[in-house]
């Protein structure tokens, strides 16, 4: 640690959060970290998640609060050495906590974990007289509150957490050791009120800190702590406690022998079986689904011709026979595969053509193809961004986005869908910092759009580079099929996009500066280290957007069809809306969207359950896509059939 960061003051924050339950206030959680100024902001954003995201429920109220410590006044304390006992049931495991605390000299140890139930509704902890068993604390209802205490090493490496989840261990490590530190302070035990943490301990400076699991179900949420005092001077025990800033070195990220399991076990066929058995329990297994046929309105499928009201291929061009025509040409002339990465042996001249095209379509000076949407937007984020990096993203962004900020290692903020003051605020907070916000253009499951002005406008205030993900925008929205950006005027800084929706075939593009685009060309990992698309897969891309330019007549007649499907459902009070060529039809319960999604296929219309991963839990959809040569006629026909499979599935 430098001598300027020594010289600074510490900052302790706290968060607790409650919600409102039949007029009463209910805690829910709270949690604390020690930081220096400069952490601040992302610690209390973290506490902020973590409260919003908490097993108990949703917050009504979040509290936060900051205040200065002085460096000379803050002690550090050895984490207490760690030692694991495993029950095999939670009344064994509170047989074990009982027999802990007689070890440690609490004779009425049985009556001492009678009174944890006692405990469950209060914010803080309860203080016992070890032996009399009288409630020391000023306020018995709230409890007492053990705080100001962080791991040294997490403030020491001046990096807040990266992601808002708790760590139970570690945090009731540091929380155990300053407590066992505490004058007079003879035990302390803990149930956690996390209904899936059934773990908990107990902790002295005599035995250290004993973990015992299970102490309770899984799915119990009640927990709660309490302190064992013996001595002459409570108050003295009370307020170091409640005030004297304590730093934890030396605690370990997992328990001993707790740590994840070895890697083998994970890769066992039992493993990979028990946890596919996982996914079928909650309805959300997958599998594949064969297509007899080439995609169209209608398809082949077990044998018969059925709607597809679930493809990306909106204008119909997968399977037009100049897209086909000019793959076949291309297989004669290139071959089938480019065999070579595009910065060795694997650029041909069609790439070059179609990436010249692709810019000059969409008003850029350059543009770059990789293999799918996938990789155009992992590579552009990795490439971008790095782990001082910041990227605000919103919520519903395709999983392709996610997956980049991953790999970057990036500070990622995830906005509330479509949340523009949220986002505001977040950029004002980040402002100069070069960031980048990211965003679908047309969101892949609600088929919702992105509100590009003001996306923008912020950007362009705050300083971020502005990426917009085309993917089902492109050839669907704006007059001619140019995406968000065509409809609004505006050119986003990379605009990605594929060619696998409405374009018919397959890969990947991001269209930009010609800085970026060579920046990419050599950071880009997915584009420096994959095979080039074949030939066929380019010159298809090619012809397809050369379709696409010349037939605007495809981008309305496939509006026109939305609407007419849009208007059906409504008809038969299905509510149903969108501005795209995707109609959700919301559903909820995983097994309900299933039975639906099934009877229909009975009915011959193919519409997808989606589920959990794809929209949250309990939100799965049916997913209607559009596509411009479906008919009147059949669309009418889908409408009246899934309005009476929805209507029969609810009684
Ligand atoms: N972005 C979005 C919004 C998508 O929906 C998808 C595909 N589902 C992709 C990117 C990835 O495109 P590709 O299928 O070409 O890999």
């Amino acid at each position: 640690m430098g001598e300027n960061a020594k010289n600074n003051a510490l900052y302790s924050v706290k968060m607790r959060s409650s919600a409102l339950k039949n007029g009463e206030n209910r805690h829910i959680s709270g949690a604390e970290s020690i930081t220096e100024a400069a952490g601040v902001p992302a610690v209390c954003e973290s506490l902020v998640s973590r409260a919003q995201n908490h097993a108990l429920g949703d917050a009504d109220e979040i509290h936060i609060k900051i205040e200065k410590i002085k460096r000379e006044d803050v002690i550090y304390l050895k984490a207490l050495p760690v030692t694991s006992r495993t029950a095999s049931s939670a009344s064994e495991g509170r047989e074990i906590m009982r027999l802990e605390l007689e070890r440690l000299g609490v004779k009425r140890a049985r009556e001492v974990l009678a009174k944890l139930a006692e405990t469950y509704r209060m914010r803080g902890a309860m203080l016992l007289d070890a032996d009399s068993l009288e409630r020391l604390e000023d306020d018995a209802e709230r409890g007492l509150r053990v705080t100001r205490m962080d791991a040294a090493e997490d403030l020491e490496s001046a990096r807040p957490p990266l992601k808002p989840v708790k760590n139970h261990f570690r945090e009731a490590l540091v929380l155990a050791t300053k407590a066992a530190h505490a004058p007079g302070v003879l035990a302390e035990i803990c149930v956690s009120d996390d209904p899936q943490y059934t773990t908990g301990y107990v902790a002295s400076q005599k035995s250290g800190y004993v973990r015992i699991g299970p102490l309770k179900e899984k799915g119990d949420g009640n927990g709660g702590r309490i302190l064992l005092y013996r001595g002459a001077s409570p108050r003295e025990c009370i307020e170091f406690l409640q005030k004297k800033p304590v730093l934890v070195t030396g605690v370990p990220r997992l328990p001993p022998g707790a740590a994840a399991p070895p890697r083998m076990a994970q890769t066992t066929a039992a493993f990979l079986e028990a946890a596919i058995e996982e996914k079928k329990k909650a309805h959300l297994y997958r599998q594949t689904t064969v297509i007899e046929s080439a995609p169209g309105p209608k398809i082949v499928y077990g044998g018969r011709e059925i709607l597809l009201l679930a493809s990306n291929n909106y204008l119909n061009l997968a399977s037009d026979p100049r897209l086909g025509a000019a793959a076949a040409a291309a297989a004669e002339k290139y071959g089938s595969g480019s065999g070579g990465s595009r910065l060795t042996t694997g650029t041909i001249y069609e790439h070059e053509l179609l990436e010249a095209e692709l810019a000059e379509w969409k008003g850029t000076e350059a543009a770059l193809f990789f293999s799918t949407g996938y990789m155009a937007n992992t590579g552009v984020i990795q490439a971008l961004c790095s782990k001082s990096s910041v990227i605000l993203s919103d919520e519903k962004n395709h999983a392709s986005i996610i997956d980049g900020c991953r790999l970057s290692g990036a500070r990622t903020i995830v906005y509330p869908h479509l949340c523009m003051e949220y986002l505001e605020e977040k950029a004002s907070l980040y402002y100069g910092s070069g960031g980048l916000i990211v965003s679908d253009s047309v969101f892949s499951m609600d088929g919702d759009a992105a509100p590009l002005p003001r996306l923008a406008e912020i950007a362009k205030k705050y300083g971020f580079f502005l990426m917009l993900d085309e993917a089902h925008a492109t050839g669907v929205m704006g007059e001619t099929g140019g995406g968000l950006s065509e409809m609004y005027g505006i050119t986003p800084d990379a605009s990605v996009g594929t060619c696998s929706k409405a374009l018919g075939g397959e890969g990947g593009f991001v269209c930009g500066s010609s800085v970026l685009i060579n920046y990419l060309k050599n950071y880009s990992r997915p584009f420096i280290f994959s095979t080039a698309p074949s030939a066929p897969t380019t010159a298809a891309a090619r012809e397809a957007l050369r379709i696409l330019r010349s037939e605007p007549e495809r981008v309305r007649a496939l509006r026109e069809a939305v609407q007419f499907f849009c208007e059906q459902l409504r008809l038969r009070g299905i509510g149903a809306k969108s501005e795209s060529a995707i109609v959700p039809i919301q559903i909820g319960d995983e097994n309900r969207s299933l039975k639906i999604a099934h009877n229909l296929i009975k009915k011959g219309i193919y519409i997808p359950a989606i589920r959990y991963p794809s929209v949250p839990k309990n939100k799965a959809i049916l997913r209607a896509a559009i596509c411009c040569a479906h008919k009147k006629e059949d669309l009418d026909f889908a409408a009246s059939v899934i309005a009476k499979e929805i209507q029969e599935s609810a009684v």
